[in-house]
């Protein structure tokens, strides 16, 4: 054991867990990357980090600078802990639709919280718009644009990727997860494939999303919904030009949910909607690579960041959705 010398040294460096229904039911070893382990719980701290020591790298970022991101929840739990961390201030705009322990903990955090109505990203209302005007607005401000900038993937590229690589010791057959920013998917991608040009990497897409559409037949599609918080993207973002996706799985949220479900009732484990899309994707794809492979994904957030939602019964009534058996 070691000590850790800051908060922000303790971002990445996260366990890999391998899942053990998802191996049994598919007979491949399916492993998922605990980033509910990061100090903010999500995989969004090593987003934040590499966001914010590329603005100040480039001298965008000045002591005492303040930081705006429009964001589903997690890059702005992120952004806050390190900006506390490095003495800058952040201003958080979020659509009202994400979850309450979201919105508390980044109050909790001391984030300006700004709470705008969900609107189409064509429209100017849509809260990545009103957070670049808001950055335009505040001297000394950088906008962070976790969705066009590519110090977000570049993270998992040095980050993750390496992580994996080195954590299954260069035995990997495949690797999926589900895009929001597409930083995730397109950063370990890259960095798997720099390793090893065979791994095969899948996207797993939501329902509502557009880019199963886009992969499969070059239109960006949707159809559906979903209520998972952090991922379905409509566009191709800067962080998802070029990533290398092989092949695509549309998830429904019922498939994402049963995984949830039992990894908390089997494993102990427990994750989000985000994250039980993600292995019901691995469990696709160690279906369609065959058995005896070893497969990849992600475990997003913690699921306490949803216990007035996924956790709570009549909030899973109200969507629709299957009650815990
Ligand atoms: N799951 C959750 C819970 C998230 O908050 C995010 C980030 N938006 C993602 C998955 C997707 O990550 P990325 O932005 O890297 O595509």
């Amino acid at each position: 054991m070691h000590t850790a010398t800051d908060t922000l040294s303790l971002i990445g460096h996260t366990p890999l867990v391998r899942l053990k229904g998802p191996s049994e039911a598919t007979g491949c070893d399916i492993f998922g990357k605990c980033e509910f382990a990061n100090p903010g719980a999500s995989v969004k701290d090593r987003a934040a980090l590499f966001i914010v020591e590329d603005a100040e790298a480039r001298g965008m970022l000045q002591p005492g600078g303040t930081i705006v991101e429009g964001t589903a929840g997690n890059t702005g739990i992120g952004l806050a802990l390190v900006a506390n961390a490095k003495g800058y201030r952040t201003i958080i705009v979020m659509p009202d639709t994400q979850s309450k322990e979201k919105m508390d903990t980044l109050r909790a955090l001391g984030a300006e919280l700004v709470t705008v109505p969900a609107a189409p990203y064509s429209s100017p209302c849509h809260f990545v718009h009103q957070s670049r005007r808001i950055a335009e607005e505040t001297p000394g401000a950088i906008w962070a644009n976790q969705f066009d900038n590519i110090a977000n993937r570049r993270a998992h590229i040095v980050g993750t990727a390496e992580e994996i690589w080195t954590q299954m010791d260069g035995r990997i057959d495949g690797f999926t997860c589900a895009a929001g920013t597409g930083g995730t998917i397109a950063g370990v991608g890259l960095g798997l494939k720099e390793k090893d040009e065979a791994i095969t990497i899948a996207l797993s897409d939501p329902h509502g999303a557009a880019l199963y559409e886009y992969y499969a037949n070059g239109e960006l599609k949707s159809e559906g919904s979903s209520v998972a918080e952090g991922i379905g993207q409509g566009r191709i973002t800067g962080n998802l030009e070029g990533a290398p996706i092989d092949t695509q799985f549309r998830v429904s949220d019922a498939e994402g949910l049963e995984w949830v479900d039992r990894l908390l009732a089997e494993e102990g484990l427990c994750l989000g909607l985000s994250s039980g899309i993600n292995v019901a994707g691995a469990v696709r794809l160690a279906r369609h690579l065959g058995p005896g492979k070893r497969v990849a994904t992600i475990l997003c957030d913690t699921g306490f960041r949803y216990l007035s939602t996924l956790y709570n019964p009549a909030w899973r009534q109200s969507k629709g959705l299957a009650a815990r058996s």
